[in-house]
C-alpha cells in the first residue's frame, strides 16, 4: 500500500534556529513511520539548517518554489537544480499565493514546473479555483486550464515525480474547508483529466486548504485523496502531531 503524504508549507515563517527546533521534533515524530511520508517546505533561508537536522531521516525537505534555469541573472530566485544539489526531494509550484498575491502567470508556473521535473525532484503542483471562479460555476474550467499545461510535461519517465495538490484558493488560510462533496467532485474531475491525457500517470492527489485535526480524517477518507498540503497546522507541533496520527491510523 502506498504511503499517505503529509506536506507542510511553512511559507515566510521561522528563522533558521526555530525552523531547526521544529524540524528536529518532526524527525523524532516520523522515525518509525509506517503509513506516512512527511515533507516540509521551509524558507530558503532556513533550508540548510533544516536539511542538516534531517540527516539520516526519511523526511522530505523541499522548496516553496523554484526557478527553471540552473543559474544566472534572476534576482531573488533559487533554482530547482540548486534545491536538488543541497538535498531537497521536492518543490512546490503554482501555490495560490504565488499565483494570486505575487502575480505568477500559468506560463511561468509551467516553466518552473518543467525545471523541477528536469532536475529529478518531486513536483508538488498546486492549483485550484478562486471564490469568484467557484461562484461563477467555472471550477471545471479552472482545473482544466491549470492542469492541462502540466500534464503536457508528463511522460513515461517522469510521471512518478508528479504530486497534485488541489487547493481551492478560498480555503487557504481562511478556516473555510471545502465540503466533502466539493473535494469528491474535484478529485473525480482531476482523475478524468489525467486519464484523458496521460493514462499511465497515477499521481497522488492531495487536498489543501485549512486542514486541521478536526477535519482531516474525513478528508483523508475521500476516495482518491492521498494526503494533505498543510500551511498553518504545519507550524504548530501539537496540530501536526494530530494530523500525523490520523494519517498513520487511517
Ligand atoms: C497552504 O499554504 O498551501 C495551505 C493549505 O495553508 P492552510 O493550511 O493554512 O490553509
Amino acid at each position: 500500500m502506498s504511503k499517505h503524504l503529509l506536506i507542510g508549507n511553512w511559507k515566510m515563517n521561522l528563522l533558521p534556529e526555530d525552523a531547526s527546533k521544529l524540524i528536529s521534533q518532526y524527525v523524532s515524530l516520523t522515525k518509525n513511520s509506517n503509513r506516512t511520508q512527511v515533507g516540509i517546505a521551509p524558507t530558503f533561508l532556513a533550508m540548510s539548517a533544516v536539511i542538516a537536522e534531517c540527516n539520516s531521516s526519511d523526511l522530505w525537505i523541499g522548496g516553496q518554489n523554484a526557478h527553471q534555469e540552473n543559474d544566472g541573472a534572476f534576482t531573488g530566485e533559487v533554482s530547482a537544480s540548486m534545491l536538488q544539489a543541497i538535498g531537497c526531494a521536492f518543490s512546490l509550484t503554482g501555490h495560490s499565493e504565488c499565483r494570486h498575491v505575487l502575480g505568477e502567470s500559468q506560463d511561468l508556473i509551467t516553466k518552473r514546473s518543467s525545471g523541477v521535473l528536469d532536475n529529478q525532484l518531486k513536483l508538488v503542483y498546486c492549483f485550484g479555483e478562486t471564490l469568484a471562479e467557484k461562484e461563477a460555476g467555472n471550477r471545471s474550467k479552472v482545473l482544466q486550464d491549470q492542469l492541462l499545461p502540466i500534464m503536457e510535461l508528463i511522460n513515461e519517465k517522469n510521471h512518478n515525480q508528479l504530486i497534485l495538490a488541489y487547493e481551492p484558493v478560498w480555503a487557504i488560510g481562511t478556516g473555510k474547508v471545502a465540503t466533502i462533496q466539493d473535494i469528491k467532485d474535484s478529485v473525480l474531475e482531476i482523475n478524468e483529466i489525467i486519464k484523458n491525457t496521460k493514462p499511465f500517470c497515477n499521481a497522488a492527489i492531495l487536498y489543501g486548504g485549512s486542514v486541521k485535526p478536526d477535519n482531516y480524517q474525513q478528508i483523508l477518507a475521500v476516495q482518491g485523496v492521498s494526503g494533505a498540503l498543510v500551511g498553518g497546522a504545519s507550524l504548530k507541533y501539537e496540530q501536526f502531531l494530530e494530523l500525523y496520527k490520523i494519517s498513520e491510523n487511517c
